[in-house]
């Protein structure tokens, strides 16, 4: 049966939701109007009409979640989101993927998805390392930059979803060669001043704490050439 299908700007609202809710982050009125470059009262109303919907409940302690209708939906865009990336890796460049894809993923019907999903080899993450919905596994034992050691060897596996909003963060990413599947180490870590430098591709790249937490990463036990 094909399933409801709702607005872009409804079915955006699913996907942060699925994302703070899956990361155990609370789901704030502030924080959505934040994420999604709205404003507070626009969140109200559209919440509003999710509850009306069925797809999201308010609880006076919780505050909003999703209900199990809304928690599917939102799995299945997050699922079209992430396979339309895959499509358009084929042609486009990285940094680039999470916008094109978010533009488009609203027009996928259930058959393409299923069509996608075959013609992609069954995905378990997005081109930036992010899981498709019920594979977080293949994600947990990677641990963000912050929480590394100086003289770490690493490979970059993923760069979460709340920064991949950021096209420009995507960009200095990719320009900085801070991509999946890159190679790197720890030069320094430094708490106090909140950076974490890294040697990639024979350069050495400053991160900010405020990018670094977004970037998660394998450790690998055997020094290796970067
Ligand atoms: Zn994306
Ligand atoms: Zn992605």
């Amino acid at each position: 049966m094909e399933q409801e299908k709702f607005s872009p700007t409804i079915e955006d609202y699913l996907s942060i939701f699925y994302i703070l809710e899956r990361d155990g982050e609370p789901v704030i009125g502030v924080r959505l109007a934040e994420l999604l470059g709205v404003s507070s009262p626009t969140v109200t109303n559209t919440l509003k009409r999710m509850v009306r919907d069925g797809l999201v409940v308010m609880d006076d302690k919780k505050g909003p979640h999703l209900t199990p209708k809304g928690l599917e939906t939102a799995q299945s865009v997050m699922r079209r989101h992430m396979l339309t990336e895959w499509l358009l890796a084929r042609m486009l460049s990285w940094s680039k993927l999470h916008k094109e894809a978010h533009d488009m993923e609203h027009t996928i019907s259930d058959e393409l998805e299923a069509a996608l999903m075959e013609e992609l080899n069954h995905p378990e993450v997005c081109p930036h390392g992010n899981p498709l919905p019920g594979h977080e596994d293949a994600v947990a034992s990677w641990v963000c930059l912050p929480d590394l050691k100086n003289g770490q060897s690493i490979i970059i596996r993923r760069i979460h979803e709340l920064a991949e909003e950021n096209t420009k963060i995507l960009s200095f990413l990719e320009e900085s060669g801070v991509i999946t599947g890159s190679r790197a180490f720890i030069k320094s870590n430094l708490p106090i001043n909140e950076t974490v430098t890294l040697t990639v591709g024979g350069k050495d790249i400053a991160l900010g704490y405020a990018v670094a937490k977004y970037v998660y990463a394998e450790l690998v036990k055997q020094p290796l050439a970067v």
